[in-house]
């Protein structure tokens, strides 16, 4: 009896970092989907404009916690979702011990709460886990080139120990996790201001400033949609059985900053210049997702190309700007 009251309970799923740019839209086809979603926040880098929406469904709660601190829930949770951690490296790197408690002290927090309550557990790693990488492109089974002290290592060195927790709760059978290692995702609710790649050049687009690109440009990197990257990531929550190793969720498209740069430039009608800034420390040079793995396993392949994707990047933007500037009015 009691069995049957929990399948038939409508599913649960906690969404860290939920405020945020990926959190928002994983806790959109969530509740699509027909789950309960509990969105954990500390409005670090997250905004509230990105969850308004959702904030009067009877099956939405916000808790706005740091995930630093344990969490102790009133209610059972079936799903837990790890998106939590600034993931721009201006905001990762303005408290950069922030960070690797997040990644470090957070997770393990979010991994006891998914033991306590029998619970999945997925976390979002990254594609930084691989450094400035010497294989290209990056498998899951490169074990990366990563600078343990740079300015970049408090979020790529804090991915990893995360990573690592989580291979050890599967290992030692407390919790069924699942690692999605994200490259570059981009699309609407980015912050406009956070400085990131795609939002700071569509940025300075359309605001008819000069185009910054560091280094000369001839760097790539790999852009994935994020309607594609969502549906990666609760395919491989779902996936059973557990693959019991990460997995590499992005765009194979490579395209040099240079390219990006001159696509914006072009789909913004802007004649805005480029203006050449030094590369950053520990910056890689090729970044470019293997996602045989993926595609084997949860049948999955991005669907929408950089040009699709970033008519709609841009229509956010500048209908974020419009509404801005009225507001100043
Ligand atoms: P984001 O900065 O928009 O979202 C992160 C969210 O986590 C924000 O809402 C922020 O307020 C919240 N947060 C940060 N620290 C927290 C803490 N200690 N406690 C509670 N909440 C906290 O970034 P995003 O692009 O949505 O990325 C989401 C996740 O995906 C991150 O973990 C990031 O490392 C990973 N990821 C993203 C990309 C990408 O291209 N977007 C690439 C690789 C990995």
């Amino acid at each position: 009896m009691r069995q049957s009251r929990r399948t038939q309970r409508t599913k649960s799923a906690l969404v860290a970092g939920g405020a945020g740019f990926l959190g928002s839209h994983l806790c959109e086809t969530l509740l699509q989907a027909g789950c309960r979603v509990i969105c954990v926040d500390n409005f670090l880098t997250g905004r509230m404009e990105n969850i308004v929406s959702m904030m009067d469904r009877p099956r939405f709660r916000l808790i706005e916690q740091d995930i630093c601190r344990p969490l102790d829930l009133a209610e059972p949770v079936d799903r837990i979702f790890n998106l939590a951690c600034a993931a721009s490296p201006p905001r990762y790197q303005a408290d950069p011990v922030h960070t690797t408690r997040t990644c470090v002290i957070g997770t393990l927090n979010l991994l006891e709460l998914a033991a306590r309550n029998n619970a999945r557990f997925l976390q979002a790693s990254t594609s930084e886990v691989y450094g400035d990488p010497e294989q290209h492109p990056q498998r899951e089974d490169y074990v990366g080139h990563v600078n343990c002290t740079g300015p970049r290592a408090c979020y790529d060195e804090g991915k990893r120990t995360a990573e690592t927790l989580c291979f050890d709760y599967l290992r030692t059978e407390m919790a069924d996790i699942r690692v999605a290692r994200i490259f570059n995702t981009y699309g609407p609710r980015m912050d406009p201001a956070d400085g990131r790649i795609v939002s700071n050049l569509v940025m300075q687009a359309l605001e008819k400033r000069p185009l910054t690109i560091f280094g000369d440009g001839l760097q790539t990197r790999s852009f994935c949609y994020v309607s594609d990257l969502v549906d990666g990531l609760v395919r491989l929550m779902d996936v059973d059985p557990n693959p019991r190793q990460p997995v590499n969720l992005g765009n194979p498209g490579e395209f040099t900053v240079l390219q990006l740069a001159g696509l914006v430039r072009d789909m913004t009608y802007s004649n805005s210049d480029f203006k050449f800034l030094p590369l950053p420390q520990d910056d890689p040079r090729r970044r470019q997702p293997d996602i045989s793995r993926a595609k084997t396993l949860l049948d999955w392949a991005p669907k929408v190309p950089l040009k699709q994707g970033l008519m709609q990047t841009i229509s956010y933007f500048t209908e974020l700007e419009a509404s801005r500037n009225k507001d100043r009015i």
